[in-house]
């Protein structure tokens, strides 16, 4: 053996990168604890399960799975196109809205140039544009004070523009502080960014979003030829084990995108699933009334308890604990939840929980109940 350090062969953006660190696996809390029901609210997955349109689907295309699936995705464009009334060229998919972010990094960063995003953003931000090596500008976040605490400073990010800003990442509403952005402080933002810069608007958690002011991205790129909206089949549609996302611009950034991906990046089953899953209004709309009646008792009960939480509009709400986060996420565990940690995002106090069914919620503050009190 060799003691040669191959990790300085690769270029310093990645050997710097700290990877992601996703929720704990119910099955290796399991494994560890030798029990076999955990409960996992950790990865703001969809307690309703999926959507049994798109198992079903899932099913009928098993026998089918020999054959490459199509590469343009065709059905699922099409679908899209539909419902979102817009041409099927603006559309790129990807595998999760994950790989669309990946691609805009890959497409339109490279060294020299610069992305910028809020302290408290989706961590895969800064981890797609330092894998290319480009600058991370992070604009520090709204203050504590503020109606949407630690959400994003839209001014403070057009300050950090200039130009080699390739791209600008906005969350809305942003994982992990559930904060969001109206719509006539989005326009405000997008007539002041310079039309060379590409302004990537993350919508993973919109179809739970109810407030009258809240902005669809998809409308507003009427407007503003250099947005581009984000979307994923993960969340509200309960698709997160399959892998499928999508991307819309206008035409020339989709075939940017489309000339840049693999030519088969997202796989048979997840394209017909998620066909089947647009179509069922029913489990969206359920899925949504969960939620809201989960995350106003989350939220009260936190509250109830004495722990501050940044009040959400998603189907997650992270909160800050009393003593450090990582003792009270460790006893969570011994009682078999997995919730997420976000020192990572900058809270070394803070936990991020998902919303789950009303028999999961229970469960999950009856276990608290018990950590707050050991
Ligand atoms: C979960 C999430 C995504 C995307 O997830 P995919 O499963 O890759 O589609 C994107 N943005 C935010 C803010 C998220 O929380």
């Amino acid at each position: 053996m060799t003691s040669f350090d191959f990790m300085s062969l690769a270029h310093s953006g990645v050997q710097h990168l700290k990877p992601y660190q996703p929720g704990k696996p119910m099955a290796e809390l399991e494994r560890e604890l030798g029990i076999s029901n955990s409960l996992k609210l950790a990865s703001n997955e969809n307690p309703l399960g999926a959507s049994p349109k798109a198992v079903e689907a899932i099913i009928n295309a098993a026998n089918g799975v020999e054959i490459y699936p199509d590469g343009n995705g065709f059905q699922l464009k099409q679908a899209l196109a539909e419902k979102l009334s817009v041409e099927a060229a603006v559309i790129t998919l990807g595998n999760g809205s994950n790989e669309i972010l990946e691609l805009l990094a890959r497409v339109f960063l490279w060294p020299g140039k610069n992305a910028v995003f809020s302290q408290h953003a989706f961590a895969v931000y800064p981890l797609v544009t330092q894998a290319v090596g480009a600058e991370l500008r992070i604009a520090d976040a709204l203050p504590d004070s503020h109606a949407q605490p630690y959400g994003h400073d839209l001014n403070a990010m057009l300050s950090l523009i200039d130009e080699n800003t390739g791209l600008v990442f906005i969350a809305n509403p942003n994982n992990p502080t559930g904060t969001w952005i109206t719509e006539s402080e989005l326009r405000e933002f997008l007539q002041q960014v310079p039309e060379h810069v590409i302004v990537v608007l993350d919508e993973a958690y919109c179809e739970y979003v109810q407030m009258s002011e809240y902005p669809n991205g998809v409308f507003l790129m009427r407007e503003f030829d250099n947005l581009l909206v984000t979307r994923t089949f993960s969340k509200i549609y309960g698709l997160a084990g399959l892998r499928i996302g999508y991307g819309i611009s206008n035409a020339a950034i989709a075939d940017a995108l489309n000339r840049a991906r693999q030519p088969f990046n997202t796989n048979l089953l997840a394209q017909v699933a998620a066909v089947a899953a647009l179509a069922d209004d029913e489990f969206v709309v359920k899925s949504c009334e969960v939620n809201n009646q989960g995350l106003a008792l989350i939220e009260n009960e936190l509250l109830d308890r004495g722990l501050p939480c940044i009040p959400s509009v998603g189907n997650f709400i992270s909160f800050m604990t009393k003593r450090p986060a990582a003792d009270v996420y460790n006893a969570l565990l011994r009682e078999t939840v997995i919730v997420r940690p976000i020192d990572n995002y900058g809270f070394p106090n803070g936990l991020r929980v998902t919303i789950g069914n009303a028999e999961q919620n229970k469960i999950f503050l009856t276990a608290l109940d018990q950590v707050l009190h050991d």
